[in-house]
């Protein structure tokens, strides 16, 4: 039996963990100096720690546990399918229930005319799956040229060569580059880089960089446009009402596939099914992963408009495929998750619930001296921290420096909120109720009080010169 347990001295698990775990998008030395915060239990919207810390989760894991820790009946439904059936593949001519079920329940739920899925292990998977997809469809419909795909600068998708290529950060492209054929556009980050724009010109500003990019490449040569409705890991930008009809506008007019990356905005994150309903977006392709099991199975997937399945199944093989892509035991517990999204009424509950409860909670983070813009959409939020809220002013001090003070301060009043750059972000489980709506607020306000009391008296309350 394994010795290392929760029971163990917190010292004994971080030494351990600091001599044999690599841990992802971490500075991995400061880590083992520091010792790793280790997370031992999880129920509803709250963690505890190994030093028996109640902590409110403000981003539900990574954006992805939807219905909340501690649900049993997942794990029932986990042991019951792998006593039935623990594995078997779908490549050879062969399926099994769970693969069957999860996608005719995902298509039922999908936007119409949205009807097949294609399985994979994770978001940055379903990604390396949609740039191959897009490829073959346009080899397939006689126009092999058309290979570039277009993204946006600051998107993440992942972090597998395909996507992180994706993605459009420059701190992931330094670590191993980035592959062919895809090229990126601004993002429509209005309160960093609006200027003196209004909100909607610069959202149509930003837009038509799509089909200034299309008509620079040639739209022989595109063949998709990759865009999440609201940016996550970029620090939740919801974009400005004109970004995505104008992004629409052009996807028509040229005719190119549009992917929407919902890997974070699937699934009830926005208030509704998919982010696309939310923005009124018609993609061919969605991304899945996250909210698809909650985090409790690593799952994603593509669902796959009519077309473009048609013309992938018109041409014998698509040469691609992962050896879990539809893993029985991930897709039963992704379609007890999905059972419990929809019985317990969870999506009417962010829309009539929880998001307006937290729409006005948010709102009041606006008054706070360190705080420029708050903004909120279902429930996905990020706070601006600025040092003059009337210039959207960047701190003179090197990007982040301040997020990663103010995460600190909220780390330390057992809150749970990232920052990304000088960025704050949130995205609760969606189960959270106004009582715990509460909790995480006040206990942003008293982090984000700490915070500036700190930066004044280090002198941080600097703009960029
Ligand atoms: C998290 C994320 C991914 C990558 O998913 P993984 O499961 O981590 O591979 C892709 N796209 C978006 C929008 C994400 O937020």
């Amino acid at each position: 039996m394994n010795k290392i347990t929760n029971h163990m001295p917190t010292a004994e698990l971080q030494a351990l963990d600091a001599a044999h775990h690599m841990h992802p998008f971490t500075d991995n030395s400061a880590l083992a100096q520091k010792g790793a915060r280790i997370m031992t239990a999880g129920k509803g919207v709250w963690l505890t720690d190994s030093e028996g810390h109640r902590i409110i989760d403000g981003m539900a894991g990574l954006w992805c546990v939807n219905i909340g820790y501690g649900r049993t009946s997942m794990g029932d439904v986990a042991k019951a399918q792998m006593d039935q059936l623990a594995y078997y593949n779908t490549f050879f001519q062969t399926s099994h229930v769970p693969a069957i079920a999860l996608a005719a329940k995902i298509a039922e739920l999908a936007p119409e005319g949205m009807n097949h899925i294609f399985f994979a292990g994770s978001g940055s998977e379903a990604n390396d799956t949609n740039i191959r997809m897009v490829r073959r469809y346009w080899d397939i419909k006689g126009q092999p040229e058309k290979r570039i795909i277009i993204a946006r600068l600051n998107g993440y998708h992942g972090s597998t060569m395909g996507g992180g290529s994706l993605g459009g950060m420059s701190g992931i492209h330094a670590h191993g580059g980035k592959i062919a054929g895809i090229v990126h556009i601004g993002e429509p980050n209005w309160w960093e880089q609006g200027g003196d724009m209004t909100p909607e010109a610069f959202g149509l500003m930003r837009a038509q960089e799509l089909e200034t990019m299309i008509l620079q490449l040639g739209v022989e040569n595109v063949g998709a446009f990759i865009g999440e409705p609201v940016q996550g890991a970029g620090g939740v930008i919801i974009p400005p009402s004109t970004y995505w009809p104008e992004i629409q506008r052009i996807v028509d007019k040229y005719g190119i596939l549009l992917i929407a990356d919902e890997v974070i905005t699937g699934f009830g994150r926005t208030g509704n099914w998919f982010g696309s309903q939310t923005f009124g977006i018609k993609p061919h392709i969605m991304t899945i992963a996250k909210g698809l099991s909650s985090g409790y199975q690593p799952i994603g997937g593509s669902i796959v408009c009519d077309e473009v399945a048609e013309v992938m199944g018109s041409a014998g093989d698509f040469n691609h495929g992962y050896t879990y892509s539809g893993h029985p035991v991930a897709a039963a517990v992704a379609l007890e998750n999905l059972r419990i999204l929809q019985e317990e009424k969870i999506i009417e509950h962010v829309q009539n619930v929880a998001n307006p409860h937290l729409a006005k909670r948010w709102a009041e983070l606006a008054d706070h001296p360190l705080v420029g813009e708050a903004k909120l959409v279902g429930l996905m939020g990020s706070i601006a921290l600025t040092p003059d809220k009337a210039h959207r002013a960047k701190f003179a001090a090197e990007t982040g420096t301040v997020g990663y003070r103010c995460r600190e301060r909220c780390f330390a009043n057992d809150l749970i909120m990232r920052h990304v750059g000088d960025r704050m972000i949130i995205s609760p489980p969606l189960v959270i109720t106004p009582d715990e709506i509460d909790i995480l607020v006040d206990r942003a306000k008293v982090s984000l009080d700490e915070c500036y009391m700190g930066l004044k008296a280090d002198g941080l309350m600097v703009s960029r010169g």
